[in-house]
């Protein structure tokens, strides 16, 4: 099929490459024009794992490419996906849904034949309904302008993995016809045995909410667990093996830590739960509140162990290496990274802060410019009066702790991601604190 791809970021970029990959003619669209030059080049802009490959493959083969010009989409594609940023709004509690409508407004004046709109963007349940009726009001087709929510579940860091091979696709849609082209461009997907489930637009939009809220309710149960091991010298490690080994909780998304952070997860929560409220869903808001309160509290939990493990030096003045500033491992994405909070609450502390992170300095440089950045792992010691573990990126597991011991400085280390293995670091001997775990 010949497809566009509106909206080239963390979502659009990887979900045009593996379309291409399916065997689809793609024209990937956004309004930064830098950003486009830099793709047709066969350059990708973010850290994915096989990205850069699948990128560079199929521009080269002409199979991709990608263009400002909406007008140029409309006229080559007969069917649009549509991955515009859904940020939350001035209110910090729905989405600014204008870069939606924004896009819908500038690309439905120019489709003049039938044709099939699929929204992949996340929204507030009621959003398909408004954009099907403004579509359908400006485009020349009418009402042989589709309309499908189609809402995405990739994990960033694993983003062409999951849109070549997701758990599940979920097409909420009101027509035969929308119907068709989902299964058509989905096709080799769903030869494979991905299940498809068929909504209605509104249980659609609602599923991803859900699915994002539920997370983050298992991340901060965890981390509220964690809280309580901390105070009865207990050890969440093996709690989370316990807990996770029983296929009704299953183990996923239980690391306990520093909260949960990025573009997606802190803001649908926000959305959802504002949501609820809306529809008068009082017991879910409550829920979802109380789980947003634990992971906001979570720097301030850090900054207890790091205050702790200092003993009688204070933050003020204390020289503080902080590994990681992404907001997770696998990608470069900083957009609420809980690592780079606490590295910049560590320096309202008075702290003398340096981050490291494999791969996202360039970024949290442009977020958190106020930093002391390195991409040294070794050198991002040097001096150090304590290192705190804030993104549980491999490349730290992998360290051998007896390679850093004759640096200058003190080898103390918070893993504020319980993520290390902290009897070979005492064993080399550093002093290690974890988060939710004995001996301190
Ligand atoms: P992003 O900010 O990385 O990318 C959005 C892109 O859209 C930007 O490049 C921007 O320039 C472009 N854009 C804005 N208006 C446009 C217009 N009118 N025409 C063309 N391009 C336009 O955002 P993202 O992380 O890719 O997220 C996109 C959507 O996907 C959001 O709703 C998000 O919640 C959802 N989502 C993201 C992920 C993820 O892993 N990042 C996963 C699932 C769902």
């Amino acid at each position: 099929m010949r497809i566009s791809v509106i909206g080239c970021g963390h979502l659009g970029i990887p979900h045009a490459a593996a379309m291409a990959e399916l065997g689809h003619e793609v024209i990937g669209v956004d309004v930064d024009q830098a950003k486009v030059d830099r793709l047709n080049a066969g350059e990708c802009p973010i850290f994915e794992v096989g990205l850069p490959e699948l990128l560079a493959r199929h521009t080269e083969s002409g199979r991709l490419r990608f263009t400002t010009d909406l007008r140029e989409a409309a006229t080559f594609a007969e069917l649009h996906f549509i991955g515009v940023g859904t940020p939350i709004d001035a209110d910090g509690r729905s989405y600014d849904t204008g870069q939606v409508y924004g896009a819908i407004r500038q690309l439905a004046p120019h489709l003049n034949r039938p044709c099939t709109i699929v929204g992949k963007s996340t929204v507030t349940v009621g959003t398909t309904r408004r954009v099907t009726a403004l579509a359908q009001s400006l485009a020349p087709a009418g009402e042989d302008v589709d309309v499908v929510w189609n809402p995405e579940f990739l994990r960033e860091g694993h983003a062409v993995e999951d849109t070549l091979r997701p758990d599940r696709l979920i097409a909420g849609l009101t027509t035969a016809s929308a119907e068709k082209a989902i299964r058509d461009v989905y096709a080799p997907i769903l030869d494979a045995g991905v299940p498809l489930f068929v909504t209605d637009p509104q249980t659609a939009e609602l599923a991803k909410g859900a699915a994002n809220t539920f997370l983050g309710l298992k991340i901060s149960y965890i981390n509220a667990v964690a809280d309580m091991c901390d105070a009865a010298d207990a050890d969440i490690s093996q709690i989370v093996d316990i807990l996770g080994i029983d296929p009704r909780i299953g183990s996923g998304g239980m690391q306990p830590g520093i909260g949960y952070g990025g573009g997606c997860l802190p803001k649908d929560i926000r959305a959802f739960t504002a949501s609820a409220g809306q529809l008068g869903a009082a017991a879910a808001a409550t829920l979802l509140r109380a789980a947003e309160r634990i992971n906001e509290a979570r720097t301030g939990v850090a900054m207890d162990l790091i205050t702790r493990a200092l003993g009688d030096q204070p933050v003020q003045g204390a020289r503080v290496t902080v590994w990681g500033a992404a907001f997770k491992p696998g990608t470069n994405d900083v957009r609420e990274s809980p690592a780079l909070a606490l590295a910049h609450v560590l320096q309202e502390a008075g702290g003398v802060v340096t981050v490291h992170d494999p791969q996202a300095v360039a970024t949290a440089m442009i977020r958190n410019p106020e930093l002391d950045y390195s991409d040294d792992l070794p050198a991002s010691l040097d001096g150090a009066d304590v290192v705190v573990l804030a993104t549980e990126w491999p490349e730290y597991q992998q360290v051998d702790p007896h390679t850093l011991v004759d640096r200058p400085g003190t080898p103390l280390l918070v893993d504020c991601r319980t993520t290390l293995n902290a009897e070979s670091w005492r064993a080399a001997g550093w002093t290690v604190h974890q988060l939710g775990r004995p001996g301190k």
